[in-house]
């Protein structure tokens, strides 16, 4: 018998939901990690009293009333609604788009005159969006387009928006209203001290070794396992690479209290390298002790293509892709022992609420309680 009943590789949300479930299920769990410490993307690091998150901003939302109570039970969380800024050519104006940001761009101060104005704009266009740019200005019209999307979305993935999936860009509110609430989510919220403690909470008392990267050997030390690295990774890149996308996160310490008066600003200009600038601080925004810091801490986050060696990100959902992964998922059903979870082994745009969704329904099919 072995020693364990799951190996589970990578300490991050998926990882640390499922050992939870299968620990609380009876399961015996060892969790791995290469890295030096636990939770993932989702690590946040204290950095004179604030909370840093060290991978990207990370704003947690959703609708789904199980997940919410679920990840109250591992945190208290503020009320931080986010309400980011975009600069285009020294200009701010409020995402997501609203009327707000039509006002800012066109002056128009109603409903009607804002969406008289995107229609004008739209042209012809007919039928199915093919592509993020016919999306884009069929939703928001080419004024938008071209001052706050373009140029973005073209640094984020490194490519023209014509050649990405019109999906990208429907993950964003359109909206008639003065609201500049960047989700549509019931519920929003940052962890109060960050989601560190909140993974750690997940994990307690479970078998945590970090430093500790994956290798066939550790197959052995457990009947089962799951795998929430890359799923192209896992098996040595046989088939070919997966396309992902990478960050390059600089991060500096200012001394003022208050560098940009916003958690979140883009630069959505094609020239500025960089797509958003976060100041972490307001993350805890109603945090006293936290506002009184006489620094702050910024992060400029760089889009960069992936190769080896770096961090993958962000999946790259398009046909070629899709059909590599689905190749890769055929060869992980030959190994009934790995189950693949998270957004890499998924190769999934899964924000923190769907990773937490996805891990509570593989723990229900996989522990026999669903
Ligand atoms: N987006 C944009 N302009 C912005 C912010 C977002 O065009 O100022 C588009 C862009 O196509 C991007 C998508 O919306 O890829 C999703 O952005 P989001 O900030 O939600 O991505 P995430 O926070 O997951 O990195």
């Amino acid at each position: 018998m072995a020693e364990f009943d799951y190996l589970v590789v990578g300490a991050g949300l998926f990882g640390a939901v499922f050992a939870r479930e299968a620990a609380d299920a009876g399961k015996r769990v060892l969790v791995i990690d290469q890295r030096a410490h636990l939770a993932g993307n989702i690590y946040t690091e204290d950095r004179d009293g604030i909370p840093v998150h060290c991978y990207g901003a990370h704003i947690f939302h959703t609708s789904d009333e199980e997940v919410w109570r679920y990840v109250n039970r591992f945190a208290a969380f503020n009320r931080f609604t986010n309400a980011p800024l975009a600069r285009y050519q020294g200009k701010l104006y409020h995402l997501p788009f609203n009327m707000n940001t039509f006002y800012a761009l066109w002056g128009t101060a109603t409903p009607q005159e804002a969406r008289a104005k995107i229609e004008a704009q739209r042209g012809e266009s007919a039928g199915e969006p093919r592509n993020l740019e016919e999306q884009a200005i069929a939703l928001v019209g080419r004024d938008v387009y071209e001052t706050l999307i373009q140029g973005y979305t073209e640094k984020q993935w490194g490519r023209p928006c014509r050649e990405l999936p019109a999906s990208i860009i429907r993950r964003l509110p359109v909206r008639l209203t003065w609201d500049n609430n960047y989700f549509n989510d019931a519920y929003q919220g940052v962890p109060r001290g960050g989601y560190t403690g909140m993974v750690a909470r997940m994990l307690e008392g479970i078998e945590t070794r970090l430093n500790t990267a994956y290798t066939p050997e550790l197959r052995s030390l457990a009947d089962r396992m799951l795998y929430t690295g890359s799923i192209d990774g896992y098996f040595g890149y046989s088939l070919g690479h997966l396309e992902y996308r990478s960050l390059r996160f600089e991060t500096e310490r200012m001394e003022v209290p208050d560098y940009q008066g916003n958690a979140v600003i883009n630069d959505t200009n094609a020239e500025t390298p960089y797509t958003r600038t976060i100041e972490h601080k307001h993350f805890a925004y109603d945090d006293p002790q936290v506002m009184a810091s006489p620094c702050t801490w910024v992060t400029r986050e760089y889009p960069l293509a992936w190769k080896e060696g770096e961090e993958p990100y962000y999946t790259v959902n398009d046909e070629k892709n899709a059909e590599l992964y689905a190749r890769y998922q055929a060869l992980a059903g030959e190994d009934s022992k790995v189950i693949f979870g998270g957004r890499l082994g998924l190769y999934k745009y899964l924000d923190m609420d769907d990773t937490i969704r996805a891990a509570l329904d593989l723990a229900a099919r996989e522990l026999g309680r669903g």
